[in-house]
């Protein structure tokens, strides 16, 4: 074992149980770590956007929506930048005390690292089948970099479920994404004994959402067929802290380091 990071967070935009539990022979880490940990449903209120920048905020910074105002990527006609955002995240606090890096938490665009430099592909923003896989690719070679480096607290995001779903919800091809993701697990949970996994929200078929967060069809017209769903998913590992909404993994990690 190498466990050489104190604490680890993988999150995984759009993650469903909609599409891993009925195909959990499929996904062999997911498979083992829900029967080795604990794992649980994350319930959106109904005061929440279900809007994946509002969410990430939220997660790493402690705040509600309301509390911190952040909700999309753009406000006003303009790109909103960190400095935009009126909140002290996770990392900001934890800084002094630990070594503490954050890569690609899609809060703003292109998504934010911490502590570490990044350039994603397409600025985290294609939806292209061969971007996408390669986007996961370098950012798992990029996280393990990190890994090897043996930081304190380890946060990453990957976000490309969320951009393939919107366009291919019901295909074939998104349960091959979660077995590519399945296998990036497998790499990148050996590092650590403390796991946080968490999606931001679910996802379902466009019309089963509880609201539309996107127009029905893209610039270029193209039909999105998938949107969010309002439940996330989370699975810890040696995590003795409560998670029941996003705002909580702050104070997870908070109790953790604070042990
Ligand atoms: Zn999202």
């Amino acid at each position: 074992m190498i466990l050489m990071v104190k604490l680890l967070v993988i999150g995984i935009d759009a993650a469903t149980w909609k599409v891993i539990k009925p195909n959990i022979d499929q996904l062999p880490t997911f498979k083992k770590l829900i029967n080795e940990n604990h794992s649980d449903t994350i319930v959106l209120g109904k005061d929440y956007t279900i809007l994946s920048p509002a969410i990430w905020c939220s997660m790493f910074s402690g705040k509600s929506v309301e509390e911190h105002g952040h909700k999309k990527f753009v406000k006003d006609g303009k790109i909103v930048e960190r400095k935009d955002i009126n909140v002290k995240f996770i990392w900001d606090i934890l800084n002094d005390k630990y070594d503490i890096r954050a890569l690609q938490v899609p809060f703003i665009v292109p998504p934010y690292n911490f502590n570490c430099n990044y350039e994603p592909v397409d600025y985290g923003l294609s939806y292209d089948i061969n971007d996408l896989e390669k986007s996961i690719d370098n950012l798992t070679l990029k996280a393990i970099e990190i890994l090897e480096d043996n930081p304190d607290i380890f946060i990453v995001v990957y976000n490309e479920l969320d951009r393939l779903q919107h366009f291919h919800w019901g295909e074939p091809i998104v349960l091959e994404f979660y077995k590519k993701i399945d296998r990036v697990l497998n790499r990148l949970i050996k590092y650590s004994d403390k796991l946080t996994i968490i999606s931001d929200h679910g996802f379902c078929s466009k019309g089963e959402a509880r609201i539309q967060t996107l127009p029905d069809k893209n610039d270029k017209g193209e039909e999105l067929k998938g949107d969010h769903h309002e439940e996330a998913i989370l699975i810890t590992k040696n995590i003795n802290y409560t998670i029941k909404k996003p705002e909580d993994v702050f104070y997870a990690i908070l109790n953790e380091m604070e042990q």
